[in-house]
């Protein structure tokens, strides 16, 4: 392994995931944090940690130069960026590469390109992976133009910031008479939140599925996927409960979206480990975006594979060729519950002192957090304080299992959503599987 040492550039439970991972294979950590981090698991865990600013992200997660000194400091010989802050920030890559490091993750260009969505749609139809139909391409600023580009897509169609992220930047259009202000609002939106105002169009799709592909590919144009995972529980966009593989999903449609993502990574120069995101609506998958970079989900492509994907990253990282084979096929089922440090009916964050935290434990059960009993949640960043992950021989008994978990799982002090998803795991839909992505929030009545 050329890596020696990595400079973890990130937080919470994902910061402590890289670190095991990098420990166990002998490779030094470098933990960086704010001066509201002192205290995260992982800064006590690290061989070595730099404090690179205050509380805001802005001036520490996010602080480019801090970030680069502490690794030039250290001595470190790569950079994890997580996921979230800066993972998905070329000039990131970029900087840290210019400055000597590897940057566990792809080529700044890579990430460039997949990072606007116009060019990454125009990347994946070269490539035959199946696209939601669209504009093909920004839309123009003539209304005549774009009253036939809506027609011809057929309402309801959805207008998107190419440079839009976090579930923002986007409108749904049902009717003609709402088309021209909703490009004109998008538009203004697109330009004040991501400083790129340029937007397209493409189909709205009424009540898909999220199905993703994990993939992994190496420098030597070596490429493979991991199977999907099912993140169709959403709430604003976000992900509140993932599984692997997807109910229902045959072994043909997982080989057909497989082998042609696995393509698309050799056709772009991809590196290292991705996701291609899908919407999935009758028996049909429509590629939306791609993630590159490693994702909060990860755990359960993890247990239904076998493989330690920060591990494969690591190794990319080093150069080092893939020698895990493509196309394989699940073992057993997979389920995680996103834990949140918020109100389980309002959503209002809950940050403050974890007064007791007990974890479940058990057979085919994992927990991916960097809480403990006495720490304090700070206000001032993502609410997620960790997730629960459960592994069993097919759905039924991991939803079985999933619910002894949340049962025995006790954190007390500060709100959490556990009777959020002890309700999901006991809903009709999603024990029947295959809900589409509407259907969480409809449940709560939002
Ligand atoms: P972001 O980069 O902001 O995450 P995505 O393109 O991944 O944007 O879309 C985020 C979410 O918005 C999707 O998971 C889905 O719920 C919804 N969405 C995006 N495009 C469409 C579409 N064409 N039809 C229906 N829903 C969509």
């Amino acid at each position: 392994m050329k890596i020696k040492k990595v400079l973890i550039a990130n937080r919470g439970e994902i910061a402590l995931r890289i670190l095991r991972s990098c420990h166990e294979l002998g490779i030094k950590t470098v933990a960086v944090h704010s001066t509201a981090d002192r205290d995260l698991k992982h800064v006590r865990l690290a061989d070595e940690s730099v404090c690179i600013g205050p509380a805001s992200s802005l001036e520490s997660y996010l602080n480019i130069p801090a970030i680069i000194s502490a690794a030039e400091v250290t001595d470190a010989d790569a950079i994890h960026p997580g996921y979230g802050f800066l993972s998905e920030n070329a000039d990131f890559a970029e900087r840290v590469e210019s400055s000597g490091f590897i940057f566990i993750g792809p080529k700044a260009e890579t990430i460039r390109v997949m990072g606007d969505k116009i060019s990454a749609k125009a990347a994946m139809e070269k490539s035959g992976v199946p696209c939601v139909p669209g504009s093909g391409g920004a839309i123009p600023d003539d209304p005549q133009i774009q009253f036939k580009m809506a027609e011809d897509i057929g309402y309801p169609v959805m207008v998107k910031a190419t440079g839009g992220g976090g579930g923002r930047g986007m409108r749904v259009v049902h009717d003609k008479s709402d088309l021209l202000e909703s490009i004109v609002l998008t538009k203004t939106e697109a330009g004040q939140a991501f400083n790129n105002d340029v937007v397209f169009m493409e189909k709205f799709l009424e009540k898909p599925r999220h199905i993703e592909f994990q993939v992994l590919a190496d420098e030597h144009g070596n490429a493979i996927h991991l199977c999907e995972r099912d993140c169709s529980m959403q709430r604003r966009n976000q992900k509140v409960v993932e599984e692997a593989p997807a109910p229902g999903i045959t072994e043909e449609q997982r080989k057909k979206i497989g082998d042609s993502v696995a393509q698309a990574c050799v056709d772009i120069g991809y590196r290292g480990a991705g996701t291609f995101e899908f919407l999935y609506e009758n028996n049909e998958f429509y590629f939306i975006e791609m993630n590159t970079r490693l994702q909060v989900e990860h755990p359960v492509t993890e247990l239904i594979t076998g493989v330690d994907l920060v591990k494969q990253q690591l190794l990319i990282a080093s150069g080092e060729k893939l020698t895990l084979k493509s196309n394989m096929r699940p073992r057993g089922h997979a389920i995680e519950c996103r834990i949140n440090a918020e109100d389980p009916e309002t959503f209002i964050p809950s940050p403050g002192k974890v007064e007791r935290f007990h974890m479940p434990g058990g057979l085919g059960v994992r927990v991916d957090s960097h809480i403990y009993g006495g720490y304090t949640v700070p206000p001032f960043y993502d609410s997620m304080i960790g997730k629960l992950i459960v592994h069993a021989e097919d759905r039924d008994t991991a939803i079985r299992r999933m619910r002894v978990a949340l049962s025995e799982m006790v954190i007390e002090g500060i709100k959490t959503n556990i009777p959020l998803q002890k309700r999901i795991m006991d809903d009709t839909a999603f024990v029947a599987g295959g809900a589409g992505i509407d259907y969480l929030e409809k449940k709560l009545g939002l």
